[in-house]
């Protein structure tokens, strides 16, 4: 349960950053609260509330390197799956899963931003992102900057640094042939899922011209399968291929087993999300 001393609004990003490193004894930044306020610990001192920071929004940007969806880190999912920029094959993946997560309540408080930091959850926007090769842009105490979300997921020891506010994912346009597809298993149809997978596939005349995996679940982090694309480049957009490449995924996962399901099941699992997911984004691309 929670026993704060204090609670800070603060009115942006900066001001935020600041009242995080500023405040006394330990603290923690609330967004939606969907994790923060169930299972926050009484040693907390403090929070840095987002709601006021100016971080809630979806919009299109037309960049030199093409179009960019830019979506602020404390918009909340249902109001992302409902943006109408995610009405396109390209962003199957990340409606399909903004729409599989939680319930209608959680959904209605939980925001984008919260769910891409507590990945371990393991949080279902992630392989999402992921799969259509996101970056955020964080907020640190010397200023902005942007970093892959590959490389925030796998490098965070060294990109995210105490204090760092996601203020924004950016998804890049893509090609006009992109299509992708979200799978997921959990206990139930609103439990966090036991594995959860996304793939982005460009196909031209039967031929897979780029593929992206990515997975939740079965590693301490979301990550990219990379050994699927590579061998799902320039092959036939076939079902046999799908599950060849759903194969290589499961051999080379390393998942820990928990209440939730064990390790083998997880490993097993992954491999059929990968098929699904390559299967359903193919089919719309
Ligand atoms: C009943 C229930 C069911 C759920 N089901 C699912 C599910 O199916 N799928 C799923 O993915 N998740 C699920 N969750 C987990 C959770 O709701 C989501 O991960 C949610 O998106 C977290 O966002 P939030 O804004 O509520 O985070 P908060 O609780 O506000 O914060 C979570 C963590 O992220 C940090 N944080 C928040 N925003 C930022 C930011 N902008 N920058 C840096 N750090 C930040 C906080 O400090 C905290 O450590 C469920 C939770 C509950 C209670």
């Amino acid at each position: 349960m929670l026993d704060l001393t204090n609670l800070y609004r603060p009115k942006s990003a900066e001001e935020a950053v600041r009242a995080l490193l500023e405040g006394e004894g330990t603290g923690l930044y609330v967004a939606g609260g969907t994790i923060v306020v169930p299972t926050g610990s009484p040693s907390l001192d403090y929070l840095v509330d987002l709601t006021d920071a100016g971080l809630d929004y979806v919009e299109v940007e037309d960049t030199s390197d093409g179009r960019v969806l830019a979506i602020g880190a404390t918009t909340r999912i249902a109001d992302l799956s409902l943006s109408p920029e995610l009405a396109s094959p390209a962003l199957r993946a990340l409606f399909e899963a903004t729409t599989d997560l939680g319930t209608h309540t959680v959904r209605n408080r939980a925001t984008v931003g919260g769910n891409l930091y507590a990945a371990h959850f393991p949080s279902d926007l992630p392989p999402a992102f992921l799969a259509l090769g996101a970056s955020v842009r964080l907020q640190g105490v010397d200023g902005p900057r942007e970093v892959s979300l590959e490389d925030f997921y796998a490098r965070r020891s060294e990109v995210y640094r105490r204090g760092d506010l996601i203020v924004e994912v950016r998804v890049p346009g893509g090609h006009e042939d992109l299509a992708s597809a979200f799978e997921k298993t959990g206990r139930t149809r609103v439990d966090v899922a036991i594995v959860n997978c996304a793939a982005a596939v460009t196909v031209s005349g039967g031929t897979i011209e780029a593929a992206r995996v990515a997975l939740n679940g079965v590693s301490a982090i979301p990550f990219v399968a990379a050994d699927a694309g590579a061998y799902l480049t320039g092959k036939s957009s076939t079902e046999d291929v799908f599950r060849e490449a759903g194969r290589l995924v499961s051999a080379s996962v390393s998942p820990r087993g928990d209440h939730r399901a064990s390790a083998d099941y997880r490993r097993k699992v992954a491999g059929v999300m990968t098929a699904r997911a390559l299967s359903r984004a193919a089919g719309g691309a």
